[in-house]
């Protein structure tokens, strides 16, 4: 399932933003044109991008078209719009399936550094809260970048407390792509995130938390390798075409035990992090867990 954007405009200048240098040029004709086409294709849900979705004043138009072809709809969106009450209200009242929120950080100095905002920590709560209220499915994706890393088990305590209600949490290792090109020391190594993400996962199982994680090998996550979003795909025979094009298994894969539902490392990741350790190809399984 690819992403739709609708909208370039945003209220963030996210370090890592994927959007930036992407090009995108999106008319509505070409927006109704890309659902249409997704939905014969039998996609079930599409995926609406941005920029900042919520900016497009086309939005209603969009999602009604998509709903009116039997289609679900996820909405990428920052949430700050959100933090009006009413505009949460209806963003929900529109019928999107799900709100997929980049929150990056629950300090406000992170936040603010990675975004490059001033004080939209409190803004971006406030419209996940008001989200919640109206009764909108929400997803929090939380970017994993050297700026954040060390705090994950932070983050999920923030979360846990603050936003009871959330679906479920996604944790997307950054990509090197768009900004974060320029911003390669923004990646940190897999194996300095692994152990702050194991204790993270633990977190989340504990409270009760759904998660996913992508973009960082399954052999990294200790015992929550389940949760990597390519055993989640394998498992539910959804379409895996879009891991394998950006992902590579590396020689070293071979005896690995998880090999079967992982694609291995990001291609420009192995690129881009060099001389560190890519794979860690399990041989014993750990007890699965989460
Ligand atoms: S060692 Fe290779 S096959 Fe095994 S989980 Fe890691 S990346 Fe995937």
């Amino acid at each position: 399932m690819s992403l739709i954007p609708l909208i370039t405009a945003c209220n963030q200048r996210c370090l890592f933003c994927s959007a930036q240098g992407r090009g995108d040029t999106p008319s509505l004709p070409w927006v109704l044109k890309e659902i249409k086409r997704q939905a014969a294709a039998g996609a079930g849900t599409v995926i609406l991008s941005g920029g900042e979705t919520t900016f497009s004043p086309d939005l209603e138009r969009i999602v009604l078209f998509a709903k009116k072809l039997g289609l679900k709809i996820e909405l990428q969106t920052n949430a700050l719009t959100s933090c009006y009450p009413e505009k949460a209200a209806w963003l929900v009242g529109l019928g999107v399936e799900l709100f997929n929120i980049n929150f990056p950080s629950h300090e406000s100095a992170g936040n603010d550094r990675i975004t490059g905002t001033k004080g939209t920590l409190k803004l971006r709560a406030a419209g996940v809260k008001n989200l919640l209220r109206a009764g909108g499915r929400v997803r929090l994706t939380h970017i994993i970048s050297s700026l954040n890393y060390r705090s994950l088990p932070a983050f999920i305590t923030y979360a846990a407390k603050n936003f009871p209600g959330v679906k479920y949490i996604q944790f997307s290792y950054l990509k090197g792509m768009g900004a974060a090109q320029e911003n390669s020391w923004l990646l940190p190594a897999y194996a300095k995130v692994s152990p702050h993400l194991v204790k993270a996962l633990g977190l989340c199982a504990r409270a009760g938390i759904e998660t996913v994680v992508d973009h960082i090998p399954p052999c990294f996550l200790g015992p929550f390798y389940g949760r990597h979003i390519d055993f989640i795909k394998c498992a539910a025979g959804w379409d895996t075409s879009l891991s394998k094009l950006e992902k590579k298994r590396l020689p070293g894969c071979r005896p690995c035990l998880l090999k079967a539902n992982c694609f291995g490392p990001r291609k420009e990741h192995v690129a881009m992090l060099k001389g560190a350790e890519f794979i860690r190809p399990v041989t014993k399984l750990p007890g699965k867990a989460g």
